[in-house]
């Protein structure tokens, strides 16, 4: 078949190696004219790593790769442990695919070396303008016409192919929160004692703290060891214009944010430079992810933009990726999708809860029960929720749901 995929992000990038692995014939529309690699961190978690495993994109990421030891949630005034969850261990042996903490660059670039040596054929500054699904063909801003059997838009957050889809506008909601990303070398809080663990153990640090969160992890980077991290909060004074999500910010403003935290990260901040702020965004679940020609589907953040509290949203565009499987795709994916959506906003409210009553009780009950276990009241450290979530093997359930229709 000839399929065109639109966007050539992580989800575009995944679901056209897997379309093209699967024999087809596959052309990438992406509206920028170079591929540039903005990000910081990303977590790959078993559920999304088996796939990438199996896909072969390993072979092109895995020395960019650290693996976790655990996430450790805590306070935020102090950062005194509340809970340790462990990582690599149950990965490794009860999910059998490692965690992985990359850099967005680093995945994004082995993603499409590993489709260009597939043979997908990528088109740069060719924004899609207009499709017709009936006609199996679209409109690129330059005046090109494409036509193809199959169209996949994976066209992300404002996707234009949603509407399409929905036969209506279908924007994105905004969470009223956003994120501070910084991203720079260990070595340069090498020396530091108080944060000598935080740079030297790989693990996922979580401060939880009233209407807000701080995430730190290692990365491998391409040329020396780096240290990534992600402060939630809500939407600060400084607005974006509509149609914004992103701008460059100071540590100033993420000092003003995150006041009285830690004294560890006003420490770490001292050293920062760049700081990437992004505006986070949700998407009530959609009743289809597919127009009624069958010609034209949504994948990735187009069909389900989600919070990222769980670290999921990837992870959901490459288990769409494997499945995509005409008829069966939405019949596996939604409901798995709207799930790990709910649980992510549950999540939210989990750990940002205001100093008080209701987090001392969640504070105390955290200690009381350190590791995972069946029915914890954290989701990170539920044994059944993780079982569900990082133990979904997309492959399997792709060859038991089609064993299931020919028998
Ligand atoms: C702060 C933050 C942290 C996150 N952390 C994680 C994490 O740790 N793990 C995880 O799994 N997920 C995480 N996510 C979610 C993850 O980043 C997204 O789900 C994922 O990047 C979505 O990929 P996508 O390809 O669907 O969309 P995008 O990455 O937005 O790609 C869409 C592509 O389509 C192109 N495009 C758009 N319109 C057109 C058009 N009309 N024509 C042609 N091309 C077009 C764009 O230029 C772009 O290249 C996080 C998100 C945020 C905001």
């Amino acid at each position: 078949m000839r399929i065109i995929v639109i966007g050539g992000g992580l989800a575009g990038l995944s679901v056209a190696i897997s379309l093209a692995q699967g024999g087809h014939d596959v052309e990438i529309l992406e509206s920028a004219p170079a591929i540039t690699y903005i990000g910081a961190g990303i977590q790959v978690s078993s559920n999304s790593s088996l796939i990438l495993r199996r896909l072969g994109i390993d072979k092109y990421i895995e020395k960019y790769c650290t693996e976790p030891v655990d996430l450790r949630m805590m306070r935020w005034k102090d950062g005194n442990l509340l809970v340790e969850c462990p990582l690599k261990e149950p990965a490794q042996k009860e999910y059998n695919s490692p965690y992985w903490h990359i850099h967005r660059a680093d995945l994004h670039r082995g993603l499409l070396e590993a489709a260009l040596d597939r043979g997908c054929k990528l088109h740069l500054n060719s924004r899609v303008v207009s499709i017709d699904p009936d006609a199996g063909s679209l409109l690129t801003q330059d005046g090109t016409t494409y036509s193809a059997d199959f169209i996949v838009a994976s066209d992300g957050l404002h996707s234009m192919a949603r509407s399409i889809v929905l036969g209506k506008p279908g924007p994105p909601i905004p969470t009223g929160q956003m994120a501070y990303r910084v991203t720079l070398p260990a070595a340069k809080l090498r020396g530091i004692p108080e944060l000598e663990e935080i740079i030297t153990v790989p693990r996922n640090n979580h401060w939880l703290g009233p209407h807000g969160t701080i995430l730190s992890y290692l990365l491998e980077g391409q040329n020396e060891p780096l240290i990534n991290f992600v402060f939630t909060c809500d939407v600060n004074e400084v607005d974006l214009p509509p149609g914004v999500d992103q701008r460059m910010g100071t540590a100033e403003e993420v000092r003003n944010s995150f006041k009285g935290w830690d004294p560890r990260i006003e420490k770490m901040l001292e050293y920062v430079e760049d700081v990437l702020y992004w505006r986070l965004y949700t998407h009530a679940p959609l009743a289809t992810w597919s127009h009624p020609s069958h010609r034209l589907v949504l994948i990735g953040d187009a069909a389900h933009a989600m919070t990222p509290y769980l670290a999921q949203g990837a992870a959901m565009s490459i288990e769409d990726a494997a499945i995509l499987v005409l008829s069966l795709y939405e019949r596996l994916r939604i409901d798995r999708v709207t799930k790990v959506a709910s649980a992510s906003v549950e999540s939210r409210w989990f750990t940002q809860m205001e100093d008080g009553d209701k987090q001392r009780e969640r504070d105390a009950w955290l200690l009381l029960h350190p590791g995972i276990e069946p029915g914890h009241i954290n989701l990170r450290s539920d044994k059944l929720w993780l079982d569900e979530l990082f133990g979904y093997d997309a492959y399997q359930v792709l060859d038991e749901v089609l064993s299931e229709a020919s028998s």
